[in-house]
């Protein structure tokens, strides 16, 4: 037994932050740990977020979570990957998609392989050769752990769900599980007078709630980090122009059932639509030096494919992160930590993540600095390595059709990613810096997709043959085309779904 063991964990807000931990850490501390979540009715939740990737399963298998049931109460669709359109170029269209794209042979990647075809011209569109690309373009699902007959993985999804439902989903399992949910304004972060750490909440009614750690996941209102603790903040809006975006949702409509995210590039930003079962969630995200809100409002209006059903909700963010997102006795999850554009639907899971590091440094009433600097460390690599991910989208664009895109075209950009795009442009050579999320398929189908030709490819590629290279990917295609053809139409799979 561990003495030394905090007793209580009080969670500060319950949007998706809060209760993605309120579930997880209750699920693994088996009741051994007191846990109180104090949340707001009459402030509420951003009520945007819709959009998740794989990984997004993991953390469901952790905290216990059944896929039917799931899928039945958030309203969820599948997601195999993420549509970009007039990004590189106006009239361009690529698929982010899940998974893998082709399979090296011997030493050599698959993109050596793609780039020597490509240079013959024996080789299609690079979605060709991935499996999520071939569902999503024939509008076809089914969970497929393997492909049959070859030694290829199946499909990797992801899922769009309701927010506001998957909040109320956790929100029952903790309670089930003994989490305390406590409804109140927090008026005030009490602070120990000499320690300067988190002594507790006082709420507006008086109560006053103490813990041993808190989780901050207030949201923008960032009660803890921002207001009390005041831990600054690392603004990236030099290369991350947008700070305004416009959320509606719409009527559902057939043709908007895809089985994947869309981003649609706009003058001054994006537009995402996210199709969920009862509905279809719209973004816009913007630069407000670029556009004004009027405006953009009714860029989003006149694209959408259904009804609007709301007034557009109107949030203002600086995207970043705060410098340190564990301080003190004090962990900040969700947009209570920082924010990056969700181009890639990122920030869920960086909840994810930031549950799941701090459950393997998980804190004690003892002294906790050095878990916190390692917690630090992992969390500011993860938030780095997506915010250079999605600046790439926008960087590397033959857009210059208005002043924002001839900004962010021509606009410094961090090292690392300036490394990563020359390796690709000169050799074509992909790495992942040690674990980051987006793996070299990823880079290889925003790079490419966005336009960005390497110059060569290594050499190790010409020791193929050009006939067995030609061969080679189009039996992968064979292969590809042939599984989807067996998948079920995806509105047939999501009739199955809904009604379990
Ligand atoms: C425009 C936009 C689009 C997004 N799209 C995606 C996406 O597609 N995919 C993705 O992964 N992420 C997306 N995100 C991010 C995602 O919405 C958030 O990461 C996620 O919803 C977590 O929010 P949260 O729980 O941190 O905050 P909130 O949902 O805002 O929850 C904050 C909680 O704190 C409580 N609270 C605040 N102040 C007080 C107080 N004083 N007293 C008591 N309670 C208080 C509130 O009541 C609420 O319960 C998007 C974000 C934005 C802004």
């Amino acid at each position: 037994m561990n003495h030394n063991s905090i007793d209580k964990l009080v969670i500060v807000g319950g949007g998706t932050a809060g209760w993605m931990s309120a579930a997880l850490i209750s699920q693994l501390f088996k009741g051994t740990l007191d846990i109180e979540l104090v949340e707001s009715d009459a402030i509420g939740t951003v009520g945007v977020g819709e959009a998740t990737i794989p990984p997004i399963q993991i953390f469901n298998g952790l905290a216990g979570v059944n896929e039917q049931e799931f899928l039945r109460d958030t309203k969820a669709t599948i997601k195999l990957g993420i549509e970009f359109q007039d990004w590189g170029a106006i009239g361009d269209r690529y698929l982010h998609g899940f998974g893998f794209v082709g399979r090296k042979i011997g030493a050599i990647s698959f993109q050596h392989v793609y780039l020597k075809a490509l240079s013959e011209g024996a080789a299609g569109p690079l979605s060709e050769y991935s499996l999520n690309n071939t569902a999503a373009a024939a509008g076809r699902f089914n969970r497929l752990a393997k492909i049959e007959g070859a030694p290829l993985p199946g499909i990797t999804y992801a899922y769009h769900f309701d927010a506001g439902l998957y909040a109320a989903f956790l929100r029952k399992q903790s309670e089930d599980r003994g989490v305390k949910r406590r409804e109140g304004r927090i008026e005030e972060v009490l602070l120990d007078p000499e320690s300067g750490d988190v002594a507790g909440l006082k709420l507006e009614d008086g109560t006053e709630l103490k813990g041993d750690f808190f989780i901050d996941c207030s949201g923008f209102n960032s009660m803890v980090f921002n207001k009390s603790l005041g831990v600054e903040y690392d603004d990236w809006s030099e290369w991350l122009l947008c700070n305004r975006a416009l959320a509606v949702p719409s009527s559902s409509e057939p043709r908007s059932l895809r089985p994947y995210t869309q981003s649609i590039a706009h003058q001054a930003g994006w537009q995402w639509r996210i199709p969920l079962q009862h509905r279809t969630g719209n973004g816009h995200v913007y630069c407000d030096r670029f556009i004004s809100e009027d405006e953009a409002t009714q860029v989003l209006l006149d694209n959408l494919e259904g009804e609007p059903l709301k007034d557009p909700l109107s949030l203002r963010f600086t995207p970043g992160c705060r410098r340190k997102l564990w301080h003190r006795n004090c962990v900040a999850l969700g947009l209570a930590s920082g924010f990056i554009e969700p181009l890639e639907s990122t920030s869920i899971h960086l909840i994810q993540i930031g549950i799941t590091n701090l459950l393997k440094v998980f804190p004690t009433k003892g002294d906790n600095n050095a878990r916190a600097r390692e917690y630090n460390r992992r969390m500011r690599f993860e938030y780095e390595a997506i915010r250079d991910f999605i600046i790439l989208h926008y960087h590397q664009t033959k857009r210059d059709d208005t002043p924002f895109w001839r900004h962010v075209r021509n606009m410094d950009i961090p090292r690392n990613l300036q490394e990563k795009m020359a390796s690709f442009e000169e050799s074509g050579h992909l790495y992942r810096i040690d674990d980051e999320l987006f793996t070299e398929v990823g880079w290889l189908q925003v790079m490419l997709g966005q336009g960005l030709r390497p110059k060569q490819y290594n050499p190790l590629a010409d020791t193929l043959s050009s006939d067995d290279v030609k061969e080679y990917l189009n039996n992968l295609k064979t292969i590809l085309d042939a599984t989807v053809a067996k998948l079920q139409p995806y509105p047939e799979f999501l009739k199955s779904i809904s009604q379990q």
